[in-house]
């Protein structure tokens, strides 16, 4: 019983004198590979040269600070949630007295790791999170040698203070106006 019409019948018919002497095969090999010799290359030398790439790419993700220099997630996992390759995982802290300037909410993230040989760069963490914490950047992951060193934690991934990571490009003008609105408690 045929469940498609896509099967195609073998023709298993007797190879003919030129065909068994293979030559005219591989001068026509020959002849494709020259001609590859002289067309546009359309690989390049990284890292000594890179592509230029969009300003929304999908790269090596940040975890942003406040103005005030607070990390602003508060470890509720719906980043974790939606990930569909399951490459967040953290484990959510209280925060205690005198802890204000350091994490925005009364519940932060202690550890924060994203496994960059399980992300596929979609961005539903970025979606994902209501708090505008965690976002991808246009940085590349850099290569390495080990697996362990592609377990990203807090070290790698929230900004520095004094070095923070523009990513105003990534949002939308909606979203620029609606963090305008200081009345509103998430933009205060
Ligand atoms: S970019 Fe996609 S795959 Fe990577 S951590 Fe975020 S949700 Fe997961
Ligand atoms: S990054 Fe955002 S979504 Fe993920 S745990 Fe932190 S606040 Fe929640």
């Amino acid at each position: 019983m045929k469940l498609t019409n896509r099967s195609t019948v073998v023709v298993r018919k007797e190879m003919s004198l030129l065909e068994k002497l293979y030559l005219p095969a591989i001068l026509g090999g020959a002849v494709i590979t020259i001609k590859h010799f002289f067309r546009k290359k359309s690989t390049v030398k990284y890292p000594e040269h890179t592509r230029e790439i969009s300003e929304i790419w999908r790269g090596q993700h940040v975890l942003k600070r406040d103005d005030k220099g607070a990390e602003r997630c508060t470890a509720c996992g719906l980043c974790a949630v939606a990930c569909p390759a399951e490459a967040i995982t953290m484990t959510a802290a209280e925060r205690k007295k005198g802890e204000e300037n350091l994490f925005r909410e009364e519940k932060y993230a202690s550890t924060y790791e994203i496994n960059m040989l399980r992300c596929i760069f979609c961005g539903l963490c970025e979606e994902a999170c209501p708090k505008e914490a965690i976002f991808l950047t246009d940085r590349l992951v850099p290569t390495d040698f080990t697996r362990s060193e592609f377990i990203y934690g807090k070290d790698k991934l929230v900004e520095p203070v004094d070095e923070r990571v523009d990513v105003t490009k990534r949002q939308t003008p909606e979203v620029l106006a609606f963090k305008q609105q200081k009345q509103l408690s998430h933009n205060k």
